[in-house]
């Protein structure tokens, strides 16, 4: 943490200063830009009321901070979807509702950092009402998500929204170079997008070979040109998930482009597809290879032919009329 992303001071200082004021609340939703430091933030508060300063909280030297960092603070639970899971479920939830309710450890706070949240099934979604609707005093709840309207609205309705926007890319890049080290992190972004926390955990070299590779093979493919099924064989063997990320920037940046402003784009998702082409482009068919090259990534942990899934979604592109 010795380079705390600037985009997130506001979000911290708001923090901050409610700890200060005694006036924490119970439960925050953190909604983030992807990989835009979610994470950070969750853990960062997870410190402001565990750390034990006097001033300054949190000072990131106590033994409290840094248990935090190491993840070994046993007032911190940190809930995720367990192995070869994509969702957290009941009996996850129910642990911690009952871990909630012991005495804090340290006579401090007890703080649960839930993320994905909107991994959360329907029924440790249902579990968790429960705990924030009867929170036990100095708890503290994390949730964080990046599509918030995933989640009920019950448990929506009973936190408070902290936004983590993604930054500027010159912000982006002067981080990364601080905290990384010298690289071509504008090409990184490029190739990944606006997701600096992401990019800090590259190898900068690799991903822009890929983001590169990616680029050429998919502009061949809206002509028509090019192999898909090789192409698909290949990318299935290695870096599947990068190379994903990178075909689902490369759609995004055209819908950007054709839609004239981000307003488009934030409703990915959760809104009916708009109708008809702009400047040519069928920004509907657009939308629907977005979904797929999603689809295919939230699936990538379970049984499917990962090659014939994306041979599928490279074909499309043919018909994209990009
Ligand atoms: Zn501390």
């Amino acid at each position: 943490m010795s380079h705390p992303p600037p985009w997130i001071g506001d979000a911290r200082a708001t923090l901050a200063a409610a700890h200060q004021a005694d006036r924490m609340p119970h439960a925050l939703l953190i909604h983030e830009a992807p990989g835009s430091g979610g994470d950070w933030l969750a853990q960062w508060a997870a410190r402001l009321v565990l750390c034990q300063s006097a001033t300054g909280a949190p000072c990131g030297a106590c033994p409290s901070c840094h248990r935090v960092a190491s993840a070994q603070h046993p007032d911190l639970t940190v809930l995720q979807p367990i192995e070869d899971s994509r969702q957290i479920r009941i009996e996850q939830v129910r642990e911690l509702s009952q871990e909630l309710s012991l005495t804090a450890h340290q006579g401090a706070y007890k703080v649960a950092i839930i993320t994905p949240a909107d991994t959360l099934n329907r029924f440790a979604a249902n579990a968790l009402l429960k705990t924030l609707e009867e929170p036990a005093p100095r708890t503290l709840l994390v949730l964080v998500v990046t599509q918030p309207s995933r989640l009920p609205a019950t448990i929506l309705s009973r936190c408070q929204r902290v936004r983590v926007r993604a930054p500027d890319r010159k912000e982006a890049v002067s981080w990364l170079e601080a905290t990384r080290g010298a690289g071509d992190w504008d090409a990184v972004l490029d190739a990944l997008g606006e997701a600096p926390m992401l990019a800090a955990e590259v190898d900068p070299k690799a991903v822009v070979q890929v983001g590169l590779e990616v680029r050429r093979t998919l502009e061949e493919a809206t002509t028509g040109s090019g192999d898909p099924v090789a192409t698909a064989e290949r990318w299935a063997r290695a870096d599947l998930p990068l190379r994903l990320r990178c075909i689902e920037n490369w759609l995004t940046e055209r819908i950007r482009a054709h839609s004239g402003s981000d307003g488009l784009f934030t409703k990915v998702g959760a809104a009916p597809y708009p109708a008809g082409r702009t400047g040519g482009l069928n920004i509907g068919h657009l939308f629907e290879l977005v979904d797929g090259v999603r689809e295919l990534k939230s699936a990538l942990d379970s049984p499917i032919n990962r090659g014939l899934a994306l041979e599928a979604i490279l074909r499309r592109f043919a018909g994209a009329r990009l």
